[in-house]
């Protein structure tokens, strides 16, 4: 019989070695911990032994240059791709190769995951649509008047919250406006609106500020500042340096794979390596 666990000649345990996996502590501070995340794709190796962690409350950066593996990164956390080797844990729970669907119920949502807007549908029925706002799922319940009588009551409660949250992003003038008018900007405020009606705790924003006019882009991210202090996470991709340096507390820096530095905004500004793998870009 074998055991894991060494025994000292005398028959007790040897000190104590954290264990991997499930027996570590939930950490509450940091509810995203990637640990060791690797990735091929053939010959290539898109992401090689990535670690990081995001603490909760913040808005952290993830940067790098094209290639540097931040996609393929977001994707192995969401569930988009499986990685070859590492852990993802989510809120002290390893999350690593669990279906998209199943990770965003649990409280970890990507823009861009969320079915994008249904072009044919207004913005109201877009919200409306929106993954945890699925009460006709369990249409039988209908049929008894009790149950019917709550299935009304929770619609009522639905409704309210897509225009709470409609108000909240101020694109409740647009309700009734198809999706596919809507400016690009504004697209992704319906995005954001849709990803907070899933009800999340977390949320990885990959480039929200593509297409925004600065207006909205002001807007989008007084919205994710109001979102951070409420107590929301969020893991941001973001190409224009300017808004990751001045609306993150910590940036991550990947580079041909790997996590080139980790730090405040200045750190990062000051690092010889950023410098470097920026050569020529303006940070
Ligand atoms: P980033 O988002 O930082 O620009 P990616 O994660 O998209 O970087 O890509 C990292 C590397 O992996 C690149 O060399 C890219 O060409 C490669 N890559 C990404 N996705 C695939 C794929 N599906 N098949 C093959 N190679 C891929
Ligand atoms: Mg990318």
């Amino acid at each position: 019989m074998s055991d894991a666990q060494s025994v000292e000649a005398d028959g007790s345990a040897s000190e104590e070695v954290p264990l991997s996996g499930a027996d570590i502590e939930p950490d509450e501070e940091k509810p995203l911990v990637v640990e060791n995340l690797r990735k091929t794709f053939g010959g290539i190796v898109a992401v090689d032994d990535v670690s990081f962690d995001v603490e909760a409350g913040t808005i952290t950066g993830l940067i790098g240059p094209n290639g540097a593996g931040k996609s393929t990164t977001f994707n192995c956390i969401t569930g988009a791709l499986k990685p070859d080797s590492g852990t993802v844990r989510f809120q002290g729970e390893d999350i690593t190769g669990l279906r998209p669907d199943v990770v965003a119920n649990r409280g970890l949502v990507r823009t861009f995951q969320i079915a994008r807007a249904l072009d044919e549908m207004t913005v109201l029925e877009n919200l409306m649509l929106s993954p945890k706002a699925q009460l006709g799922e369990k249409m039988w319940r209908s049929v008894f008047p009790v149950a019917r009588g709550e299935v009304i009551a929770q619609e009522k409660e639905l409704r309210e919250q897509v225009w709470e949250t409609l108000e909240f992003f101020e694109i409740d003038h647009l309700a009734e406006e198809y999706a596919g008018n809507l400016s690009g900007g504004q697209q992704k405020l319906l995005e954001m609106s849709r990803a907070m009606m899933t009800e999340p705790d977390m949320l990885l924003l990959d480039e929200p500020m593509a297409g925004v006019n600065p207006t909205l882009e002001e807007k989008l991210l007084e919205r994710i500042h109001d979102l951070r202090e409420q107590g929301y996470t969020f893991l941001l991709v973001e190409h224009d340096m300017d808004v990751i340096m001045e609306n993150c507390e910590r940036v991550i820096v990947m580079h041909q794979g790997t996590v080139l530095a980790d730090g405040t905004p200045a750190e990062i500004r000051a690092d010889e390596q950023v410098i470097e793998a920026y050569l020529g870009e303006n940070i």
